[in-house]
């Protein structure tokens, strides 16, 4: 390993610290400043865990107050982000274009984490990484900055359309099911997360990502049902998927690999 690929993972570990320590404040409403803490009895955590994986390492996995271990999504951030960063580091070698893209992760894995734990994609995230996308559109060596925000463009639109959409029939299924939904499957957080996908994966790129996150959140949605038919015996069509993981994966796979995406689709239709 080569010290530009250590140095560079060592980064995205630091960055995924920060990650996890965002996704434990700003959801509680409080400011980025505030002191790591436990999840359940807000007991100041041991500074040697205020990384997970130090916090393991070095036995101070367990909340001194109410023994509640460290977050396993912790350690999993911790360790998926020095990965992600190197893969970035490999494909595009220390650029300006590395630094923007390793920031739109580490955006998007934030996001993914307060919407799965929270069903929150939060302003407070989202507006800073739509100004920052819409500044990186003009450094963005894979697009122009034209196709950037028209992308974003719609994102927005393309997302509000189906934001507006979500209400009524939420209330819809609501009433079929005899019970009230109070989770709308798609909240104004998905639009801003639309937005922002936009901005990093650009037109037509753009498409591709809507496609492949409605693709997997099907699939994801069917093995659900299935699961809880199977194992549960419970059979409940109504149960609503949040919707931000799925765009994630979409934006993610077109902002890296967007460029072949697009050469592979041009390459079939001729
Ligand atoms: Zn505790």
């Amino acid at each position: 390993m080569s010290i530009e690929t250590f140095v560079y993972a060592l980064i995205g570990w630091l960055v995924g610290v920060f990650i996890n320590h965002a996704a434990d404040v700003l959801p509680r409403r409080m400011g980025l400043g505030a002191s790591p803490r436990c999840a359940f009895c807000d007991t100041p955590r041991s500074q040697l865990a205020w990384s997970t994986v130090i916090g393991y390492l070095t036995a101070h996995r367990a909340c001194p107050e109410c023994g509640a271990p460290l977050p396993l999504r912790s350690v999993i951030v911790e360790l998926l982000m020095p990965a992600i960063f190197v893969g970035l580091l490999w494909r595009y070698g220390p650029s300006v274009h590395l630094g923007l893209l390793s920031l739109y992760s580490a955006i998007l894995i934030l996001v993914t984490v307060t919407d799965l734990e929270h069903h929150l994609i939060q302003h407070v995230i989202m507006a800073p990484a739509i100004l920052l996308a819409t500044a990186g559109a003009f450094f963005n060596h894979d697009l122009t900055w034209r196709r950037a925000l028209l992308g974003g463009a719609t994102g927005f639109v393309s997302l509000y359309a189906m934001f507006l959409f979500a209400q009524p029939m939420s209330a819809l299924l609501g009433r079929l099911s005899g019970r009230e939904i109070s989770e709308v499957p798609f909240g104004f957080g998905d639009v801003t997360l639309g937005t922002f996908v936009g901005l990093i994966t650009g037109l037509p790129g753009f498409f591709f990502a809507l496609f492949i996150t409605l693709l997997s959140a099907g699939l994801a949605a069917l093995v659900y049902l299935f699961v809880r038919a199977v194992v549960q015996r419970r059979y409940s069509l109504f149960t609503p998927i949040p919707y931000g993981p799925f765009l994630v994966l979409g934006g993610f796979v077109m902002m890296v690999y967007g460029t072949e995406v697009l050469q592979w689709y041009i390459g079939r239709a001729i």
